[in-house]
């Protein structure tokens, strides 16, 4: 059957430019194309632009100075610039790590590497919705802890950490605090010196800025070791000529962002919500995965027993809707999301978890077609599935 309608709800994995954003590149690829670090006329066109956009990423964020802005490739170079740098900087200090077992990737793995360097790594465990136990990270952190890497908010189950809380126990044992914020920025204010954060990762594509563009935080004081040496670009610590246009970019997104976050992110809840109660209340045996209001606005993180996630995927792709059934960075594997291990899920009933991410362009009349479409595809999956239970069938 060929949908009709296409609708996207996988704003996580991937979101559309803004039109603002794309106009504000073009002159940057069409005639101001210098390179920044020229001396020339042209080049001071082309380094006003990016210190614009860094004075716009800086005020998204509250950050003291545009300065403590590095803008990298993404939030993978962010994340692995933050942990690596930070760990070869501080070595002399100590050489113990502290995260979570709900990070993304790009967070974990530079931390599994860094135990092959000489470094030792604590993956605290999380509680059922998520949130990191505060009483076990008092407990691991040590004189030897010279970082902790908490993530602001996680995109398979949208629970929001309590940065704050987190950053003054960290920073009453010495330590400092890198926040992957790639799941969040754009869609709460985050306040960098108020929540006491150190280092904190962003990127451009989360809040409808062009892909392959990121950004580091890094406070004033905070040293990190680069992990990319080359011409100096970027205070030294991350070389390479800037990607003009997409800085550009970056920047205008954060400027909308800032302007619009909040009757965004008031109108997101509210769909959010209703899709929420929509797909869970007509359905027996369905749940939520992750809190039901410590959560990103836009995160609608579901699980239905006895059936297969991919199935209903490819049920709803049929019928044009886009949806995920988990981080799309980890989709290529079978194996259920470490995440939803990590909240204590058994294979099965992470398994059977459909992840949609709303964004810009739904609408509520959307979430009512998503809604009205899901009860028929749970139907169908159970009747074929073994697992059901007979007063389903
Ligand atoms: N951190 C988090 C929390 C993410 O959700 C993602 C994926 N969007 C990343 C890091 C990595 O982002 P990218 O693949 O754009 O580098």
């Amino acid at each position: 059957m060929a949908a009709t309608k296409r609708i996207y709800m996988d704003h996580a994995a991937g979101r559309a430019v803004d039109p603002r954003v794309i106009e504000s590149m073009l002159p940057y690829m069409r005639s101001l194309y210098a390179n920044p670090s020229s001396v020339h006329s042209f080049g001071q066109e082309a380094r006003q632009a990016l210190e614009e956009a860094r004075a716009n990423v800086a005020e998204l964020i509250s950050a003291e100075r545009k300065e403590s802005i590095i803008f990298t490739s993404g939030a993978t170079e962010s994340n692995n610039a933050a942990i690596k740098g930070a760990a070869y900087r501080n070595k002399d200090r100590g050489t113990h790590i502290i995260t979570s077992s709900i990070e993304h990737m790009s967070v974990l793995n530079p931390c599994k590497f860094l135990t092959t360097r000489g470094f030792k790594v604590t993956f605290l465990p999380v509680d059922q919705y998520g949130f990191v136990n505060l009483k076990s990270l008092e407990e691991e952190l040590t004189d030897e802890t010279i970082l902790v890497s908490i993530m602001y908010a996680n995109g398979e189950i949208g629970t929001m950490q309590p940065i704050k809380e987190i950053s003054q126990i960290v920073h009453s044992k010495n330590a400092y605090l890198h926040v992957d914020a790639t799941a969040a920025n754009g869609q709460v204010p985050i306040d960098v010196k108020n929540e006491g954060i150190d280092l904190l990762t962003i990127s451009s594509n989360d809040m409808y800025g062009p892909k392959g563009v990121g950004a580091l935080y890094v406070k004033e004081g905070m040293r990190i070791e680069p992990i990319i040496y080359g011409g100096g670009q970027e205070r030294g610590l991350r070389s390479g000529t800037e990607d003009i246009p997409g800085i550009v970019g970056f920047g205008k997104a954060a400027e909308i962002a800032k302007k619009e976050i909040q009757t965004e992110s008031e109108r997101l809840i509210k769909l959010r919500d209703k899709l929420i109660k929509g797909l869970l209340a007509p359905i027996p045996y369905s749940f939520l995965n992750g809190h039901p209001n410590k959560r990103l606005p836009n995160n609608v993180a579901v699980r239905y027993s006895f059936i297969e996630g991919e199935a209903m995927l490819l049920s709803l792709d049929m019928m044009g809707v886009a949806a995920s059934s988990g981080s799309a960075c980890t989709a290529k594997t079978l194996e259920p999301s470490h995440v939803l291990r990590a909240i204590g899920l058994k294979h099965e009933e992470a398994h059977g978890s459909l992840l949609f991410t709303l964004g810009k362009q739904n609408t509520e009349e959307e979430v009512d077609h998503v809604i009205s479409m899901m009860p028929d595809i749970v139907k169908k999956l159970r009747a074929m599935s073994p697992l059901t239970p007979k007063d389903l069938k």
